[in-house]
Parts: C-alpha cells; sequence; structure tokens
C-alpha cells in the first residue's frame, strides 16, 4: 500500500517505522522536519507539506496532538484533502471529539475521500511494540481500507460504528483511565506511609483483583517518584474533558472524573503536565 503519515511524535514515529518494516511505501511529514530523518533512514520518503504526503496514497495516517491540529494539517493550506486522491482514506489515531471526527468525515466526503477515527489505546509502549488497540469509526469500506494499515502496529482492531464512534469509545477508555491513574497514585502513597514493601506488595497486587494495566506499567514510576512517558498529562486532560463534555451533553454527571480533571489542572498550573499521569500521585504526597 502507498501510506501518507502526518505527525510523527511519540506514537506517530513509531507507527510510521511499523508501516515501512511492514513493506508499505510510506511518504512521511512532520511540522517539525528533523523528527522525519530517523524515518527517512529507514527508507520513508520525505514530504514538505501533509498535502505532499497524501499525493497517490491509498491511506494517509495521521496523529496530531488535538482537534484544531487535525484540522489544520487535514483541510488548512496544503493540507491532505487538497491532494487526496478520490477514494483515498484518511485514517485518524489522534483523540479528538467525536464531533470534530464527524465534521472532518464529512468534509472529506464532499472531496471525494473517506475517513476512519482510529485513536488508539496501549500507550507509547504499545505503539513501540506494535501491539495497541484500536478503536474504530468509519464505513464498512473505509475500514475495510484501513486495516492492512492499522494491523501493522495494533493487536486488536475493534470496528464500533460510522464516523465518531472510535471516538466516542476512546472518550470511555480515557474515563475509566482517570479513575485508574489516581486510585493508582493514592493507593501507593498510602502503602508508602504503611512502612509496606513496595515491590513484593505490587506483585501481591498483580496476582488480586486490583492487577491492570495501569498497576502492571505504572507503579514502577509512584514508587520512584519519577513520572517519565508515557503518556503526558495535559494529554490526558485534554481527552478527559472530551469525555466530560460528550457526557455533559447527554445529560450525565460524572464525578470522578470530574475530580481526576480538577487534580490533572493543578498539575498542570503546577508545571507537571509533560509528566506522565501517574504524576497523579504528587496529590496525595501532597507536592500538587
Ligand atoms: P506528541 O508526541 O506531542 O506529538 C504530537 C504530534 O502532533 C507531533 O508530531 C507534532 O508536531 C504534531 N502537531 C501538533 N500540532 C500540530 C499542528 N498544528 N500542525 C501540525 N502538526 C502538529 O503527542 P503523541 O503522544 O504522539 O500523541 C498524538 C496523539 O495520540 C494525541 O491526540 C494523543 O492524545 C494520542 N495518544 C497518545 C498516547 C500516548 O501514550 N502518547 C496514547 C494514545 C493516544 P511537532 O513535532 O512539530 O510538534
Amino acid at each position: 500500500m502507498r501510506i501518507g503519515v502526518v505527525g510523527l511524535g511519540t506514537m506517530g514515529a513509531p507507527m510510521a517505522r511499523h508501516l515501512v518494516e511492514a513493506g508499505h511505501r510510506v511518504t512521511v511529514h512532520n511540522r517539525t522536519r528533523q523528527r522525519e530523518e530517523p524515518l527517512a533512514a529507514l527508507g520513508a520518503v520525505r514530504a514538505e507539506t501533509p498535502g505532499e504526503a497524501a499525493v497517490g496514497a491509498d491511506c494517509v495516517l495521521t496523529c496530531v496532538s488535538d482537534g484544531p491540529d487535525l484540522e489544520q494539517v487535514a483541510l488548512g493550506p496544503s493540507g491532505i484533502a487538497e491532494t487526496l486522491m478520490a477514494g483515498g482514506v484518511v485514517v485518524d489515531c489522534s483523540t479528538v471529539s467525536p464531533t470534530v471526527a464527524r465534521r472532518l468525515g464529512e468534509a472529506l466526503a464532499a472531496a471525494g475521500g473517506g475517513f476512519v477515527d482510529a485513536p488508539v489505546s496501549g500507550g507509547s509502549e504499545g505503539a513501540e511494540r506494535g501491539t495497541l488497540s484500536v478503536f474504530c469509526g468509519g464505513s464498512d469500506a473505509d475500514v475495510a481500507k484501513a486495516r492492512p494499515l492499522l494491523d501493522a502496529f495494533a493487536k486488536t482492531v475493534t470496528h464500533l460504528g460510522p464516523v465518531g464512534a472510535g471516538q466516542a469509545a476512546k472518550a470511555v477508555n480515557q474515563l475509566f483511565l482517570a479513575g485508574a491513574y489516581a486510585s493508582l497514585g493514592e493507593s501507593l502513597v498510602y502503602a508508602e506511609r504503611a512502612g509496606l514493601p513496595l515491590d513484593r506488595l505490587v506483585e501481591a497486587l498483580v496476582g488480586g483483583a486490583a492487577d491492570s494495566w495501569v498497576l502492571r506499567n505504572r507503579s514502577a514510576n509512584v514508587i520512584a517518584s519519577r513520572y517519565p512517558l508515557g503518556f503526558r498529562t495535559s494529554l490526558h486532560l485534554k481527552d478527559l474533558r472530551i469525555g466530560l463534555e460528550e457526557a455533559h451533553a447527554a445529560g450525565l454527571e460524572l464525578p470522578v472524573a470530574e475530580l481526576v480533571a480538577r487534580l490533572e489542572e493543578r498539575l498542570v498550573e503546577r508545571g507537571y503536565g509533560g509528566e506522565d499521569v501517574s504524576s497523579l500521585a504528587r496529590v496525595p504526597r501532597g507536592e500538587a
């Protein structure tokens, strides 16, 4: 397949690497152009603009920070929509609101292209290892076209409905994780105060009902009081706001997620927004 990739950040760069390694013909573009260099060394072609990355592509993978960034690279000047060929499909792995996904899907359909919202879960480790879980929204035909691309870096690809359904599912994922990360910090900081041997305690917890991805993969951060990425707190807060906005629009109150969003706002205000979300443990430690 000919694939354009736009956005080579923590997630996009390893995704692009997996696409090259799977034998696809890959053209990459990143706003900060030097981030293209490692991919070019592996055999990818470099493009000067998002639009150039989309020329002749069967699919264009986007993985940028937020909704306005996605609309910029897709619909802005020298954007993907300017050059996407008829029948070409934009596969977006960013986390944005379902509303943005639907708006983009409509704009690309008007230009003769397809769109699949395909946000991912599994963190930077999942992207590196090619074991991400993908939540897809789109038509059956567009998801089928996106499938070989997604299979290059995903362990699980689940088609949940029309455009927007993937982002709604990702909002569910982020709402769920809000409580999980907050609980991880609170429980382990308490364990520390109780004088428990933390490494052995985590092994015991993993063997019981408290087992989870967050416990297995992020307890070491809390124990060491160091929060390397991972998934940055400011991005999780962005995702949580999407989930809360959608829930409020549906007439729901979600008190736990609302509290965690306020705690994450505090972390961001105190300069910890660039740390992994496990830095929520700073709250019970009295550091934020
Ligand atoms: P990141 O490392 O901060 O990378 C963001 C990427 O978006 C960079 O390539 C950046 O370009 C590009 N970008 C941002 N604004 C742009 C704009 N206006 N125009 C063009 N390019 C722009 O973020 P990430 O961790 O890869 O996350 C990317 C997306 O995946 C986000 O939506 C995030 O919520 C989601 N996600 C992340 C994780 C995770 O664990 N990190 C897990 C699941 C989902 P520059 O290099 O020029 O800044």
